[in-house]
């Protein structure tokens, strides 16, 4: 009896041993970019004021078991952009901005956890809300001087062998001063991609298919997804390319790494239009929650971890005074680009429209003037905008990184924005450390104060690549 317990005690000691030296078959690696902090608490703070309450609820990624901070500065700059932040949470290397995954120098190529992950034996994933030679999932496959190299960027997609990518589409599908260069589609072609356009052909094709690139629809803006608070019932989400990636990737029945991109909480909070922010945050965690129930299936094999390459804005949550009102954001209907959008049509449709009509047609697609006002600096303005334009009959532009917005749905906007106490500071990126969230196996490697270059070089460590 006593020989059996000892027998018992060894043999589960075995096992735990065993256990916790299990490493991550599986891996999910999100990046909310531009999402710091304030992103995070503004959506968390919006979901609890929606129900009347004051607090915050939280989102799948913030009730995670691990948190810490990250520190996202580049090689040249205080702040980073995306190519240096990208590269720095694909390589474990710190680079100068614009770089995807090289050196500083421009002289090497710096390997990636994705390309480890593929030598390792492990089927990849790379997933983006925008296109996929943009340069944060660059950064997984591709090695360019510069992000802005569209076409030589998808030509590394192949040489990378992955299995499965997803996004809106491809900036520069042919190289346009050189006729001799292929055509990229053709390129993924010959080397045994297939790419697919849309969820629906998705379902009926990848199932033969032992390598995909599936992307948005023919039609369909190429450059990114449209905003989740914009999108048409026939555009892809990242949710339902995450599903499918799970799925395909799983299929391969030999562990994967996958990353995928929140990639537009960056140019909403470019345009400093937070509630746009808010759904887009929230749309993300709608593709980790997925991640989250597949981490419940292999929670002793599985390590999800949520980043950001940066925080876009300097989002700041009060603006004198200490009440937030973000469940103004509950009304609004469409991004600035879409408000933009509409009020274009509005004026082409309506050459002489009233102030009062105007009006009506803002608290509709806003909320405001409905269940919060504007005070009277703040009308004054809009007003002088409006009838600016219509004396005009045409409107002038407001330009950021990512959009050409008309100056009036802009000013709405911002109005809003100040209303419900949201600040901003910047429409560029800021350098404020990012949020870290972890969970799974190794997961307790996410707390305290990092660099953003350790977060790839721990996950390597994890997974054994
Ligand atoms: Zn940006």
């Amino acid at each position: 009896m006593k020989r059996n317990l000892s027998l018992l005690v060894s043999l589960f000691l075995f096992i735990s041993v065993f256990a916790s030296n299990e490493k991550a078959k599986y891996v999910f690696y999100f990046i909310g970019d531009g999402m710091g902090l304030n992103q995070v608490v503004m959506t968390e703070m919006f979901l609890a004021q929606k129900e009347g309450k004051i607090g915050a609820e939280n989102l799948c990624f913030t009730s995670f078991p691990y948190t810490g901070l990250a520190r996202t500065y580049s090689t040249d700059n205080s702040i980073t952009d995306s190519a240096a932040g990208g590269t720095a949470l694909a390589t474990g290397v710190k680079t100068k901005n614009g770089t995807i995954s090289m050196d500083r120098e421009h002289k090497k190529p710096l390997k990636t956890i994705a390309e480890r992950a593929k030598e390792k034996g492990n089927a990849v994933g790379i997933l983006t809300s925008v296109s996929v030679d943009h340069a944060t999932p660059a950064s997984f496959y591709a090695h360019t001087p510069s992000r802005g190299m569209y076409y030589e960027i998808g030509t590394f997609l192949p040489k990378s062998d992955f299995d499965f990518f997803a996004g809106s589409g491809f900036i520069s599908p042919d190289k346009k001063d050189d006729k001799s260069k292929q055509n990229l589609f053709t390129l993924f072609k010959d080397n045994n991609y297939k790419v697919i356009r849309g969820i629906k052909k998705y379902d009926k094709k990848s199932v033969e298919a032992d390598k995909v690139i599936l992307i948005q629809k023919e039609g369909k803006p190429i450059d990114s997804f449209p905003f989740a608070i914009d999108r048409d019932d026939d555009d892809l989400t990242l949710a339902q390319v995450t599903e499918k990636g799970i799925d395909f990737l799983s299929k391969k029945n030999k562990g994967f790494f996958m990353m995928v991109e929140g990639g537009k909480i960056d140019w909403s909070s470019h345009s400093n239009d937070a509630g746009t922010t808010i759904y887009e945050v929230l749309d993300m965690d709608k593709a980790v929650a997925l991640a989250y129930e597949f981490y419940k299936q292999k929670p002793d094999s599985t390590l999800i971890v949520v980043t950001a390459d940066h925080e876009t804005g300097g989002l700041g949550l009060g603006v004198q005074g200490y009440t937030l009102m973000f469940d103004n954001f509950n009304s609004q209907k469409l991004s600035q680009s879409g408000l933009s959008k509409a009020i274009f049509k509005l004026f082409k449709e309506e050459k002489n429209i009233s102030w009062d009509k105007f009006k009506n047609f803002i608290e509709e697609k806003t909320g405001l003037w409905g269940g919060f006002k504007p005070d009277e600096n703040q009308e004054k303005a809009i007003r002088d905008s409006f009838e600016n334009a219509i004396k005009k009959r045409e409107q002038e532009k407001t330009k950021t990184e990512y959009s050409e917005d008309s100056a009036l749905a802009s000013l709405i906007i911002k109005t809003i924005n100040r209303v419900s106490k949201v600040g901003w500071t910047s429409d560029t990126h800021t350098a404020s450390y990012v949020p870290v969230y972890a969970i799974g196996v190794g997961a307790d490697q996410f707390s305290g104060i990092m660099e953003n270059v350790d977060i790839p070089n721990k996950v390597a460590e994890i997974a054994g690549y």
